[in-house]
């Protein structure tokens, strides 16, 4: 329900997408951003709510996400306001059949649903980030991270962790707030020989990935070697921690966890395998939607995770293109694959 001071909060378009991407964020947001002509920080907004968001779009502008490499020292340079509009943007082409719109109020900003209901995006004048042990976080935190795609393979310091703080509140939302809603919108799909059960937009962008990966592997068998999936959807929470496990929602897939590095059991961190992972599957991964844990500080290599928006921020930024296309959607059961050791 809208209230009648919230203002919505126009989309950034894509400047940087490619011509030809026929997306919902390409074709209809992208015009939107030629229009804009205010650039203030979202930052200054949050401190006076009644501020008219409708100009307050893509703050300090563009920025590489190489800005965020740890040369730049502790782990908080790499927690930078976000634009609100680009967020926006790309939550909606992620999401296009749940999110309607962010809007923002003297309670906050939201990110509204389709349903009515509110997600919070941000509180009013907060401006510090959440701390890095809190993972629970509103949706700006969650975005806040710039995740580095392929080939980047930055270095690792405590607190890089792009995509590891996640708003559950969203992820409920998305994806269902029990077990029984979870797998009312799980599907199973076949990755290479075995069937993984996910949630249906992650499915697709899954089989996706292994379209990708079919010529790939024909002229290099070894690659198969990564690729047996071990674990899908399973209600749980993360190995040694209270908080539940991306792996709740089916969002998240875990590969050939016998080859794999985990922060909590490995011996050396950062691993080298965070370095010599095989780049042509995280890059088939990313082009989808998914990021990949092996870069992150707590790194976690058999672990690729669907988050669309995360990677359509990440490619605004670096000015390589647009957003996967699928959306989530609710329907549909499938088996549950059997339990992973780590995320
Ligand atoms: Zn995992």
């Amino acid at each position: 329900m809208s209230h009648v001071s919230d203002r919505d909060v126009p989309t950034a378009g894509c400047t940087t997408c490619r011509p030809n991407a026929a997306t919902p964020f390409a074709s209809v947001l992208a015009p939107l951003l030629a229009a804009i002509v205010a650039m203030t920080p979202f930052a200054a907004h949050a401190a006076q709510p009644d501020t008219d968001i409708g100009t307050v779009m893509a703050g300090p502008g563009r920025q590489d996400a190489r800005a965020f490499s740890p040369e730049r020292g502790p782990a908080d340079a790499f927690l930078q306001d976000s634009p609100v509009s680009l967020d926006a943007g790309c939550l909606q082409s992620s999401y296009p059949d749940q999110v309607e719109k962010i809007t923002t109020d003297a309670e906050g900003t939201w990110v509204v649903l389709r349903t009515g209901q509110r997600i919070l995006y941000a509180s009013p004048g907060v401006q510090t980030v959440t701390a890095v042990d809190d993972h629970d976080v509103d949706v700006r935190t969650s975005m806040r991270q710039i995740y580095p795609l392929d080939p980047d393979r930055p270095d690792t310091p405590v607190g890089f962790e792009p995509g590891r703080l996640r708003s559950y509140a969203l992820l409920r939302a998305l994806y269902g707030g029990d077990p029984a809603q979870v797998r009312r919108g799980l599907t199973s799909v076949d990755f290479f020989g075995s069937s993984v059960s996910m949630a249906r937009p992650a499915a697709r962008a899954l089989e996706r990935v292994r379209g990708r990966l079919f010529p790939v592997v024909a002229k290099d068998v070894s690659l198969l070697e990564w690729l047996h999936p071990a674990g899908g959807q399973i209600w749980r929470k993360i190995a040694g921690e209270s908080r539940l496990s991306p792996h709740s929602f089916g969002i998240a897939v875990d590969l050939a966890p016998d080859r794999s590095a985990y922060w909590r059991w490995a011996k050396v961190s950062p691993h080298p395998q965070q370095r010599s992972y095989p780049e042509v599957i995280v890059s088939a991964f990313e082009e989808e939607g998914f990021i990949w844990g092996g870069k992150w500080h707590e790194f976690d290599t058999m672990h690729f995770e669907y988050r669309p928006e995360l990677i359509c921020k990440a490619r605004h930024l670096q000015g390589v293109g647009t957003t996967p296309e699928e959306s989530p959607e609710a329907g549909g059961e499938g088996p549950r694959t059997k339990l992973s050791t780590s995320f």
